[in-house]
């Protein structure tokens, strides 16, 4: 085992001087700025985005990978580069606590997930994660030290190859919707997708 993956390694009291590159106190700032709160989820996020980092080339060009809609979306998009705006951040619908970074031209990377085998060692996230205690009981000045305070014994983390949602989406051909006259990708079809009956808004008259 190395210096990454042997968690006897780090500080002797187990907590890590920086998270992604941020003191706690700057972590959970950055967090609240961005998310509007300070989720438990996205703390874990932050550890799971920070040993992976940790693990892989500083120079490669890393794509990501979360497999929940629910917080891990935003610890990537705070803590790397990768959006979903900018197509380097695929969020796969799963509900499964779990991300990974992957160098996007060698499709070698990590992922880190949240290890149910590990959160026996701290009631208050496993009991927070498998909702077996009301939320009221686990307000964040439990939950967010006891985060912390756990770190990556938590998590694991392991490294992978990619062999599927590595290919960047492309644009399509730009057409005029035959309906509406709005711009948009032929891909979608041979008129745009609201003209297809797909469309989330009726017109208000004023
Ligand atoms: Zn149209």
């Amino acid at each position: 085992m190395d210096r990454h993956t042997d968690p006897a390694a780090r500080k002797a009291d187990g907590k890590q001087d920086t998270i992604c590159g941020c003191t706690p106190e700057t972590l959970l700032r950055k967090i609240e700025g961005f998310h509007g709160f300070i989720a438990p989820g996205l703390v874990i996020g932050a550890l799971m985005v920070d040993w992976i980092q940790e693990l892989m080339d500083p120079m490669a060009e890393a794509d990501a990978v979360v497999e929940t809609c629910h917080c891990l979306p935003d610890a990537v998009q705070i803590f790397t580069p990768c959006t979903v705006g900018n197509g380097w951040l695929k969020i796969l619908d799963w509900d499964q606590f779990a991300l990974s970074l992957y160098d996007r031209f060698k499709l070698h990377g990590y992922r880190a997930w949240l290890d149910l085998t590990k959160l026996q060692s701290s009631p208050p996230v496993r009991d927070w994660y498998m909702r077996t205690r009301p939320k009221s009981e686990l307000p964040g000045e439990v939950l967010i030290p006891a985060i912390l305070n756990a770190g990556r014994d938590i998590l694991s983390c392991a490294p992978i190859h990619m062999i599927r949602f590595h290919h960047r989406k492309k644009k399509g051909e730009i057409g005029v919707c035959p309906v509406c006259g709005e711009a948009y990708s032929t891909r979608v079809g041979d008129r745009c997708s609201s003209c297809q009956g797909e469309g989330y808004y009726q017109i208000v008259e004023p």
